[in-house]
């Protein structure tokens, strides 16, 4: 019945409300779609052969912009650093978020591998990956025997498909080594052609040759998208994603100062001030934390004090070699924020989130998959539909990839489409938020969701209001402005249609039936079950200001848009049910715009004070129409700082306390001696995995990388099995 990896309200549900009963919805909607799918992509394929037999053009996406927050900036706010580098960032629509080499949240990982509960995997087939049909269920695991299936999965990948890897990069060792020692041609080193991003060294005649028989992830790029594109080969992998943080745990220690749902709050430390970078107590309260950062001061999903999974807490993400997160954007177009905890990198795509841009890409997806234009955003909205970064070039939607690492975050901004895969076993970790700028992309959203009817997650008007209540937290007159403009047209609209329909005949009983009040101060558990009750029977939009009932029927209400269309009744039938009077909607906007005024005051007096920053406005709006750099900012120095990364094969396996502690100082030399002594598969990779993690931590203090790349060397050729 869950056969759908649907991400839209089915799987975002509040905690307490985990409902069967709309996913199976879902599944049947999209039934009576399938076979029409499937026989379109068997037509696809037709068109698509030709591609197949030139073996796969090369995919040649460029990077995306990463960004190096400083010790200085992690301890503040994530939301003041994205605002920072919003002008740059969300001209691509995602980005990449690099923590500095301080940041040891791995020291401090904490989601649970070995427990008796487990989670449910979806079966990708990525030869089948193009035709938007559901994924199938895969087998259960717990975190542990999930990343030991991951690991599994990838090696035998890695053996069929690279056997050569080991000896090539143990060959290269060997070369440097003796160039080191005779201390030449250190300038020598990225003249090759191929450097952008490549593992490859130069100096050796064939490192070309070499490098196509490296398991590096220019290489399982292009294998991807052949067995994508081309389908030709069987390839089905098991993705454990959108795994609940409540039964499996966060990978992040959580807070003990209230500062997420699942932490817990302890009165005397939430007197102290914020515990200082890097300390373990730190990890739990960052904001960065992925538990707290809905929670941020200036978040605007701090008002919804009701846990929705995915939503305003995290979800886990345990993946293997080419699981698959399939183009999409978020549910009403959230920000989203992801933190790649440990293992394999993750490689993603995005295009930026301009209404132009996104259409862009759903009609690109419209004409492959040729159906009618209502049909593809609930499409998209399922979310198991790959397609081709070529694709979207072809028809000169701008796109950008990134490269995700261990410790490295990746944000998305609103409406921007995003997919991607992942190059071997991983543990990954995401979660939604929203900055005051969102408010007019959740507008879009919200009418969006209204045309094609679909449930949004959280009511849009209730959260527009409830921020209206909240002024004190509006800093900036652009964004207060926005969220004027917004209480403004949806008062305007109530206003309107509640006139329109009271002349038409329909009676106000406002004064008769008494309902319960909105409250407007946060979106609850309580008010969120209310809202729930309260949905048009046309559009599902969430009728929170009124809704009109009628006498034929006891429980369909319609939005003020549609109720000539909810039964034949004549007008006098219909009633019209208000939870929010006239005078407090206007009063509202009234209080709304003099926040406003009060903003705008005191900014214009700030910009007389310093001259400069009136000045610097109109090159703000230059930066905007400038062409971008050929070269995204951040990349060259991120390329430079994972050359040398090996793609980690191992499964995760949590440190002992003991060896946890030691932190650095760890004598890597006698785990390289003791290594031959294990011989168990099972003992071994356990071995090589807490070995792989102590070297880990030690890493950014060696100097030496060959150090580190013996031990991976090592992990793969001595290997039993190979
Ligand atoms: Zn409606
Ligand atoms: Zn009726």
């Amino acid at each position: 019945m869950s056969a759908i990896h649907q991400r839209g309200r089915a799987n975002k549900r509040r905690r307490q409300n985990q409902s069967t009963k709309s996913r199976a919805a879902g599944f049947q909607a999209s039934t009576s779609n399938e076979k029409r799918l499937l026989y379109q992509t068997v037509q696809n394929s037709k068109l698509g052969n030709d591609r197949g037999t030139r073996g796969g053009a090369n995919i040649d996406v460029p990077f995306g912009p990463t960004f190096y927050p400083t010790i200085e900036d992690m301890e503040g706010s994530p939301l003041d650093y994205i605002e920072k580098i919003r002008p740059t960032a969300q001209r691509y629509g995602i980005c990449k978020i690099v923590p500095p080499k301080a940041w040891k949240e791995k020291d401090f990982f904490a989601a649970k591998m070995e427990i008796p509960q487990k989670f449910s995997t979806k079966l990708q087939y990525l030869h089948r990956i193009q035709e938007g049909v559901s994924f199938g269920d895969g087998e259960e695991y717990n975190p542990g025997s999930y990343l030991r299936y991951a690991s599994e999965f990838t090696k035998d990948y890695k053996n069929k498909e690279y056997p050569d890897h080991d000896l090539i990069v143990q060959r290269e060792m060997e070369n440097n080594k003796i160039r080191n020692g005779e201390k030449q041609e250190a300038s020598n080193v990225k003249t090759d052609g191929n450097a952008l991003g490549s593992n490859a060294i130069a100096g050796n005649g064939d490192s070309k040759s070499d490098s196509r028989r490296r398991f590096i992830p220019e290489n399982l790029e292009q294998d991807y998208w052949d067995l994508v594109e081309n389908r030709n080969r069987e390839f089905g992998v098991e993705y454990g994603n959108d795994v609940d943080t409540h039964d499996f745990g966060s990978g992040f220690p959580l807070s003990e100062r209230g500062r997420s749902v699942y932490g817990t709050f302890d009165q005397e430390k939430a007197k102290l001030p914020d515990p200082k970078f890097g300390s373990e107590d730190f990890y739990k309260e960052t904001w960065w934390n992925l538990n707290n950062i809905p929670w941020t001061p200036d978040s605007v999903l701090r008002h919804i004090k009701v846990g929705i999974n995915g939503i305003n807490v995290p979800w886990m993400y345990y993946g293997a070699l080419f699981t698959t997160f399939c183009w999409h954007n978020e549910d009403n177009y959230l920000y989203s924020i992801n933190y790649h905890h440990k293992g394999a990198p993750k490689q993603w795509y995005g295009v930026p989130g301009t209404k132009k841009d996104a259409s862009a890409l759903e009609k690109v997806f419209k004409s492959y998959l040729s159906m009618k234009i209502r049909d593809v955003p609930e499409l998209l909205h399922h979310i198991t539909t790959q397609f081709s970064p070529r694709l979207l070039q072809n028809a000169k939607v701008p796109i950008c990839k990134l490269l995700q690492h261990e410790g490295e975050y990746v944000v998305t901004f609103p409406r921007a489409f995003h997919g991607g895969f992942s190059m071997g076993p991983n543990i990954g970790e995401a979660v939604n938020f929203a900055t005051h700028d969102w408010i007019s992309h959740g507008l879009d959203a919200n009418e969006r969701y209204r045309s094609f009817r679909r449930p949004a997650v959280f009511s849009h008007d209730r959260l527009t209001f409830t921020m209206a209540h909240h002024l004190e937290e509006q800093k900036s007159y652009k964004n207060c402005k926005l969220l004027h403009q917004e209480v403004e047209r949806v008062v305007d609209e109530e206003l309107q249609l509640r006139k329109k329909l009271l002349a038409l005949g329909v009676r106000d009983v406002t004064g008769v039936i008494e309902l319960p009040p909105n409250c407007l101060d946060q979106l609850d558990e309580d008010s969120a079950e209310y809202d729930d009750k309260r949905l048009c029977f046309a559009c599902k939009h969430i009728c929170f200001f009124s809704a009109v009932a009628c006498e034929c029927s006891r429980s369909m209400v319609s939005c003020l848009r549609h109720s000539h269309y909810m039964c034949r009744c004549p007008s006098e039938r219909k009633y019209l049910i208000v939870w929010s009077p006239e005078d407090g909607l206007t009063k509202t906007c009234e209080r709304v715009r003099k926040r406003c005024e009060v903003l705008k005051s005191h900014e214009s007096l700030e910009n007389d004070t310093k001259k400069g920053s009136l000045a610097e406005r109109p090159n703000q709006v230059d930066e905007l129409l400038k062409p971008l750099p050929p070269i995204a900012v951040g990349v060259e120095k991120d390329l430079e700082d994972h050359k040398n990364d090996i793609i980690k094969t191992d499964p995760y396996v949590p440190l002992p306390k003991s060896i946890a502690n030691l932190k650095t100082g760890v004598p890597m030399n006698q785990d390289l001696v003791a290594a031959g002594e294990v011989s168990a598969d099972e003992d071994r990779d356990e071995y090589m995995s807490n070995r792989q993690a102590v070297v880990t931590l030690d890493a950014s203090d060696a100097s030496d990388d060959d150090e580190i790349e013996i031990i991976a060397v090592i992990g793969g050729k001595d290997s039993p099995k190979a």
